[in-house]
C-alpha cells in the first residue's frame, strides 16, 4: 500500500470530513511548487486560497519569523511587546487608515467588523440599541462561524446551523438599485467582498464599487470592504478596491497577511470608527502577537515596494490573455477574475470542476474546484512566467482530452 494512500485513509479516518482534498499527499514545499511523500512535484496554482502570495518557504518571511521565534512569540495583550506598535502603524499606512484592530484568522476579523460596525451604529449615527441592520450581497463567503453563515445563501454553508444570527439584509451582487432599497436608516454598513472569490472569481460591474461608496457616504452607512482574498497584490494592486479608486471605510485584511506562515487577520479602518472599542469590549488570546506582526509587518514592507502588484498585473494580464483564447473553443464558456486570480467555467460534457481538477493534478497541477463547474487559478504571485505558461499547457491538454 503507497504511502499516499495511508494517510488518506488515516486521515479519513481520525478527522471530520469538513474538506474534500484532492488526493495528494503535500511533504514540503518551495516557491510555487509543492513535493509529495512520494517525491512527486506538483506547481500550486491555488495559493492556499491566496494565504500564500508570495509562495511557500519565501526567504524574507521564513528570516522573520526565525529571528522572532527565537526572541519572543506570545505575551498575550495584557502587555506591550517591541513589535506590536509597528506593525500597526505600518499596516494603517499601508491601508491609509489610522488604526488596526489585529485578529487571527479571517472570520474573527470579519466578526470583528460586524461588531464595529454595530457599536459604531449606536453610539455614533445613533441607531436604537437593537436595531442594527448590516447589508451583504448573494452568494458571499466571509467565513464559517455562526454568524456569518447566518449572512450565507449557500445551503452547504447554513443548513442545520440554526438559529441564525438576525440582523442582515442580501441583496444580489453587482445590484447598486437593489443595495440603494436595502439601506434604510437603521443600515449601519454594506459588506462586500470588492471581487467574489469562493462564488467564482466574480467581477462586479464596472462602476458598482464606485456607486457603493457614493451611496454609503451619502446615507452615513460604513462600507466595508472584505478583502481577505483580493487584497494583498492578488489583482495587481494592494487592493482590489483601487481598481475602481475607492477607498472603504474599512478594511478587512486575512490570508496573504500572515506570509503563509502564521495567521494573522485585521480590521483597519480611521479612529472615528475603530476609536468606538474600550477595553474589556473585544479581544483575542493572539491576535497581535509578536511572531504573527514580525511575519506580518514583512508582509506589509513586501508589499510597499510594489513588485508583486506588479507582477500580478504582468503575469495577471499574460494568464488572462491565454484563457481567454480558450473560451468559445468548447471546453471553457467564460473566464473571469483580475490580476493573477482567474474563475474558469467548464463547459457541459468536459467534466466537472472536480474532474477536471483530478485530472490536473494528475499532470501535476494543483487547482481547487468551486460551485460544481469551475475552477479557480490563483497561483502564488512569485510563480515564473515559464512556471504559469507550463501550467497552462497543463490545463490546455487536461480541457483537449
Ligand atoms: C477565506 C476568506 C474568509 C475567511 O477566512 P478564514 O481565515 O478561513 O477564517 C473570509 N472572507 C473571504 C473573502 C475569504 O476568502
Amino acid at each position: 500500500m503507497s504511502t499516499t494512500a495511508d494517510a488518506i485513509r488515516s486521515a479519513d479516518a481520525h478527522s471530520a470530513h469538513t474538506y474534500h482534498p484532492l488526493p495528494v499527499v503535500v511533504a514540503s514545499a518551495e516557491g510555487a511548487w509543492m513535493t509529495d511523500v512520494e517525491g512527486r512535484r506538483y506547481l500550486d496554482m491555488l495559493a492556499g486560497y491566496s494565504a500564500l502570495n508570495f509562495g511557500h518557504g519565501n526567504r524574507r518571511l521564513i528570516d522573520a519569523a526565525r529571528s522572532q521565534l527565537e526572541r519572543v512569540t506570545l505575551t498575550s495583550r495584557a502587555f506591550h511587546h517591541d513589535r506590536f506598535a509597528d506593525f500597526c502603524t505600518e499596516l494603517a499606512d499601508l491601508c491609509g487608515k489610522e488604526m488596526v484592530l489585529p485578529m487571527n484568522t479571517g472570520a474573527e476579523a470579519v466578526e470583528t467588523a460586524v461588531k464595529t460596525a454595530r457599536k459604531w451604529g449606536y453610539e455614533v449615527k445613533g441607531v436604537p440599541d437593537g436595531h442594527a441592520k448590516i447589508v451583504v450581497a448573494a452568494d458571499n463567503f466571509h467565513g464559517r462561524t455562526t454568524t456569518i453563515i447566518s449572512f450565507s445563501t449557500d445551503h452547504d454553508a447554513r443548513d442545520h446551523f440554526g438559529p441564525y444570527t438576525p440582523g442582515f439584509e442580501i441583496v444580489p451582487y453587482g445590484d447598486l438599485t437593489a443595495l440603494s432599497h436595502a439601506v434604510t436608516e437603521n443600515t449601519v454598513a454594506v459588506l462586500l467582498e470588492p471581487i467574489q472569490g469562493e462564488a467564482g472569481v466574480l467581477v462586479p460591474p464596472a462602476g458598482y464599487l464606485s456607486g457603493v461608496r457614493e451611496l454609503t457616504r451619502e446615507r452615513n452607512v460604513l462600507f466595508m470592504a472584505d478583502e481577505i482574498q483580493s487584497g494583498l497584490g492578488r489583482t495587481g494592486k494592494t487592493f482590489a478596491c483601487e481598481h475602481e479608486g475607492v477607498v472603504p471605510d474599512v478594511y478587512i485584511l486575512g490570508k496573504a497577511l500572515g506570509g503563509g506562515v502564521v495567521p494573522v487577520s485585521a480590521v483597519v479602518a480611521d479612529r472615528d470608527v475603530l476609536g468606538v472599542f474600550r477595553p474589556g469590549q473585544h479581544g483575542s488570546t493572539f491576535g497581535g502577537n509578536p511572531l504573527a506582526c514580525a511575519v506580518a509587518l514583512e508582509v506589509v514592507a513586501m508589499l510597499r515596494s510594489g513588485e508583486f502588484q506588479q507582477r500580478a498585473t504582468e503575469l495577471g494580464d499574460h494568464l488572462h490573455h491565454e484563457l481567454g483564447l480558450l473560451v468559445g473553443g468548447g471546453s471553457v464558456t467564460a473566464v473571469r477574475g483580475r490580476g493573477l486570480w482567474a474563475g474558469v467555467d467548464i463547459a457541459p460534457g468536459h467534466g466537472t470542476g472536480r474532474e477536471v481538477s483530478e485530472r490536473l493534478m494528475d499532470r501535476r497541477v494543483l487547482v481547487k474546484d468551486t460551485h460544481g463547474s469551475t475552477i479557480r487559478l490563483a497561483p502564488p504571485l512569485v510563480i515564473s512566467k515559464e512556471d504559469l505558461d507550463w501550467g497552462l499547457d497543463q490545463l490546455r491538454a487536461v480541457l483537449a482530452s
